[in-house]
């Protein structure tokens, strides 16, 4: 999807939500698609500040709702980090999880294959509809291990010389 496309959607997608007036879609919109072009991620406080400079009117409700709608029809990705925090970014494709490092909270995408027939099978087994799926990894990356494995040397000792 290119990025205009995605503005397009998003804006769309707002719309359909009945968002009541046409700034903080248009707002939200231009802004999520700024960060799509960048690949930027961010929390929804870092865009809610981002957008109050904009206009300070903008209400937190306003943009939780926007976020709820963006998300379930997936051109949102909510990101999820081992403490349970989250962070977000503009979806290109939703076929991919996350790999997320429990250190510095940087995130990759993985695509993976899931057993639907055995939560297919497991659903029925309960007698319940699959309606959703969820699947966070978390581990440590490369850049992590390094600086473990440094500061896990042994103490300066004073050179020799
Ligand atoms: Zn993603
Ligand atoms: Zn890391």
């Amino acid at each position: 999807m290119s990025d205009t496309v995605i503005a397009q959607k998003i804006a769309t997608a707002l719309d359909q939500a009945g968002q009541r007036t046409t700034r903080p879609r248009r707002l939200i919109a231009d802004r999520l698609a700024e960060l799509a072009a960048r690949s930027t991620d961010f929390s929804i406080d870092d865009l809610w500040q981002d957008l109050r400079q904009q206009d300070h009117r903008l209400g937190r409700a306003t943009l939780y709702r926007s976020i709820e709608v963006l998300l379930q029809q997936r051109l949102l990705d909510r990101i999820t980090y081992a403490d349970g925090s989250h962070r977000y970014h503009v979806c290109r494709d939703n076929t991919h999880y996350h790999l997320t490092c429990i250190q510095c909270r940087r995130f990759v995408e993985v695509h993976l294959e899931l057993p639907i027939e055995q939560c297919a099978t497991v659903c029925a087994q309960t007698d319940f509809s699959l309606e959703g799926l969820s699947l966070t990894l978390f581990g440590r990356c490369a850049q992590c291990r390094n600086e473990l494995h440094v500061s896990m040397q042994p103490a300066s000792f004073p050179a020799s010389e």
